[in-house]
Order: C-alpha cells, then structure tokens, then sequence
C-alpha cells in the first residue's frame, strides 16, 4: 500500500477548511431564517402572497440542502477527532489530499466512490 495517508499539517488544512464551510452556512442558515421571518411580516395582497410562497418554497430546499451538508461536515470533523479522516470507508484505502482538498467532505476513495455512482445513477451527490 502506498503513503498516501494524510500528515498532520494536511489533516490541519482540511480541519480548518471545514471548520470555515461549517461556520459560513451556519451563517447563511441564520439569514435565511430571517429573510423568511421579513418575507411573512410584510405580506400585503395576494400576488404578493403568492411570491413570497414560492420564494420560501425555495429557501426551505436550500436549508434542507444545507443541513445535509452541514451534517456531512460535522461527521468528517468527529472522524478527524476519531483519527479515521482520510480513510475510504468502503476499502480502508487512503483517500488522496488532492481528493479531500476538493471535497473535505467525502468518506469514500476515488475508486469507490466511482464504483458507487455506477451502481446508484440517479442518487449523485454534487
Ligand atoms: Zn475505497
């Protein structure tokens, strides 16, 4: 097996990395929020309704998107804690710096996770 697990500085440029994309859509969640919370307050007459529905429609699929994401990265934080960031969770393989550095988010290896999307179609992620 080649060295390609992850060296501490690595692991600490991927940490902050998620610490920063956990922090900016806990901030985006936060003014989504309050944009819905104006948006309700100032409706007036029924186009206006009708717009601000739609508009809400799709700051709730967003939330929901992000909560997903959100979730993702807190599990790759608590698998940096547990020392088993980095590691496919499929084949136990090193999962590549230049691969994490582009989505510190994923738990599989190249390899797997291409073996997966060719199996499961319809259900890519990003
Ligand atoms: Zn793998």
């Amino acid at each position: 097996m080649k060295d390609e697990y992850l060296s501490d500085d690595e692991l600490k440029t991927l940490k902050g990395m998620l610490d920063e994309q956990l922090e900016s859509l806990m901030s985006q969640s936060r003014e989504a929020v309050s944009a819905l919370t104006t948006v309700r307050e100032t409706d007036a007459d029924p186009l206006d309704l009708a717009v601000s529905e739609s508009n809400r429609d799709f700051t709730l699929r967003l939330a929901d998107r992000e909560r997903r994401l959100v979730g993702k990265i807190k599990y790759a934080l608590e698998r940096i804690q547990a020392g088993e960031y980095g590691v496919c969770e499929s084949c136990g393989d090193a999962i590549t710096y230049g691969r994490l550095m582009a989505r510190p988010v994923a738990t599989l290896c190249i390899d797997c996770k291409t073996e997966a999307e060719q199996m499961e179609p319809g259900r890519r992620m990003f």
